[in-house]
């Protein structure tokens, strides 16, 4: 593991750390409540991220690092390989093998017919039009199921908001807003069925008691199985880049 150095004035800050074949970008903060160096690695960025608190140096971060280099090495190899998105990829969309294709001559942004899915504009803007289009279809998805679920049980969705958060695949707030996670799209269907369920049941149970299980359960039979999935499978979902 190795530690390149920053051009600008913080000449002993590095902004890259190269682990075996990967270069990745280090990202060092300064916290002021943080009480000792915490190390993460950030999937949805594929960067490292090195917090220090408000009076250590640098450098005992950066001997932190050293310190902690084979875990990092260990939580990059278990990391799947990133998948390219280029025509003819086959991408999982729930659960279904769906194929990307290029057609410039599409009149529309993108089509999804027959587990294929097209794109139109560019081939050097390809990449992102398919996530744009799997964003918006996940966007879609989510709060079309929310909404039902919600409905279900009685209780009103305020808002609902999809984007790529890191720690959590869902969450509820106090106020009724959900948030979810777009890459559940790329999980089995009763998987991204049974985040829908879990955040939609707090609407009802703030907590994770009992009562809150059972309405899970009742939203998502089986969700056990989906729970244990994403809990072994979850981080497959960052293959694909944002
Ligand atoms: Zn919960």
């Amino acid at each position: 593991m190795s530690v390149g150095s920053h051009s600008d004035e913080c000449s002993d800050i590095p902004e890259w750390l190269q682990v075996g074949e990967e270069v990745l970008p280090l990202v060092i903060r300064r916290h002021r409540r943080a009480k000792r160096i915490c190390l993460r690695y950030d999937p949805t960025g594929h960067a490292v991220s090195l917090t220090l608190p408000r009076h250590a140096r640098v450098s005992e971060g950066l001997h932190f690092l050293n310190q902690k280099s084979e875990w990092l090495i260990t939580t990059l190899t278990e990391m799947p390989c990133k998948k390219q998105i280029k025509p003819g990829v086959v991408i999982p969309l729930f659960g279904a093998r769906v194929r990307i294709k290029h057609d410039e001559t599409l009149r529309c942004a993108w089509q999804l017919k027959d587990d294929v899915l097209t794109v139109s504009g560019k081939r050097e803007h390809f990449e992102r039009r398919v996530m744009d289009a799997i964003r918006k279809m996940a966007k879609k998805h989510i709060s079309d199921l929310a909404a039902y679920q919600s409905r279900r049980i009685g209780r009103i969705v305020r808002r609902i908001s999809v984007r790529d958060t890191r720690s959590r695949w869902g969450s509820c707030s106090s106020t009724g807003n959900l948030s979810f996670s777009w890459r559940l799209i790329f999980a089995p269907y009763e998987v991204f069925e049974y985040v829908v369920a879990h955040e939609v049941s707090h609407l009802r149970h703030m907590h994770h008691g009992e009562r809150f299980w059972q309405l899970c359960e009742f939203l998502c039979p089986g969700h056990e199985v989906a729970k244990e999935w994403l809990r072994v499978h979850g981080k497959e979902l960052y293959r694909f880049n944002a």
